[in-house]
């Protein structure tokens, strides 16, 4: 039996996202929080189903974003919610380059029509070029990280409104590095946009192993959105320490600073070092160019035991590394000065 010819053509062509776990001392690859919450696990009846419909969690959330608990969709992870948002409309999808891979992924894995647009050189939105594509593709779904992830910048706000304004479609804001950002998101403009949706996770800010993504917007397309979700998609564990760890509101801001200063520190650090141009950041984490290659870097560093992102294949001579604890940036400071003198 040939497996690949069974398999879809669209899927054929795909390559599995690249999560496997390298062994190494400073991990700082998957812009985590290197900030745990110490939860004590919930009591649950492991015999019963989750709620199916996350109510607490969904409610806590809700308070967040100011909305209502009917206006919040809680997936595994914001992946699944990406996933249910096109299995739901479909495409096209339009999204700017580079930015998050799974947008095309997930759009080329369900036979959806994927176009990307890309950034300006200093990686902002090409607010033209994406009214163009927009006219032209009329897409049903614009994805739009900010702050954009691999690149770390914010978008314009007036862009990204021009972009909601001119789409026939839905505009997913996906905001997962928003807490590190100066600007605190555009939640409170969702009552004057109803083709907006502002996507969340809780991965980058301490919780990434309980794999929480919410979502807020219209009740019309929550709804519509909730006639794919799979039945108790989110387990009872992760529902009950995320509405735990939401409590602890005081924590989750200090660790956020914490990782802004240590951002800086790292910034400083490494734009005084010759050969290197990091682009600045708004997220947990810093995308940098390397005059002496990307994979020289990244190999030098696995070496001495830090684990970073190579971004060479999105974006020629890059890589991402994600802000850690005070010890951990330093060790990573110490393996690239090091592999820069090799
Ligand atoms: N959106 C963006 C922009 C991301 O970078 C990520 C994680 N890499 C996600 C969504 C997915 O996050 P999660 O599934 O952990 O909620």
């Amino acid at each position: 039996m040939n497996i690949k010819r069974l398999v879809k053509p669209e899927v054929r062509g795909l390559r599995a996202y690249e999560a496997k776990e390298i062994p190494c001392r400073v991990k700082l690859d998957a812009n985590e929080s290197p900030y745990g919450f110490a939860l004590k696990v919930p009591k649950i009846e492991t015999n019963r189903y989750p709620d199916p419909e996350a109510l607490k969690l969904r409610a806590a959330l809700a308070r967040d974003m100011k909305t209502g608990t009917e206006n919040v969709l809680v997936g595994n992870g914001s992946d699944e919610l990406i996933y249910y948002l096109i299995t739901t409309f479909g495409g096209p999808v339009l999204f700017p380059t580079p930015t998050f891979v799974m947008y095309g992924v997930i759009a080329t894995a369900l036979g959806e029509r994927a176009t990307g647009v890309p950034l300006t050189d200093t990686f902002e939105l090409d607010t033209d070029a994406m009214l163009k594509a927009i006219r032209k593709e009329r897409p049903k779904l614009v994805f739009l990280a900010t702050p954009n992830n691999p690149t770390g910048n914010c978008f314009e706000t007036g862009s990204v409104l021009k972009i909601v304004e001119a789409t026939p479609g839905i505009v997913i804001v996906d905001e997962a590095y928003a807490p590190f950002a100066t600007e605190k998101g555009m939640a409170a403009l969702l009552p004057d946009y109803r083709n907006m949706v502002i996507m969340r996770t809780l991965s980058k800010i301490g919780l990434a192993a309980l794999r929480v993504g919410y979502m807020a917007g219209d009740e019309e397309i929550m709804a519509e959105v909730n006639k794919v979700r799979l039945p108790f998609n989110l387990n009872s564990y992760s529902q009950a320490c995320a509405v735990e760890a939401l409590k602890d509101r005081k924590s989750m801001r200090g660790y956020i600073r914490e990782i802004a200063s240590e951002r800086q520190r790292l910034m400083d650090a490494m734009e005084s070092l010759e050969g290197l141009e990091p682009y600045p950041s708004e997220a947990n984490f810093i995308l940098f160019r390397a005059r002496a290659g990307a994979r020289k870097i990244y190999d030098g560093l696995l070496r001495r035991g830090v684990l970073i992102r190579n971004m060479d294949a999105l974006i020629k001579g890059c890589l991402r590394v994600t802000v850690g604890t005070n010890k951990e940036n330093n060790a990573f400071l110490k393996a690239l000065k090091e592999t820069l003198k090799k």
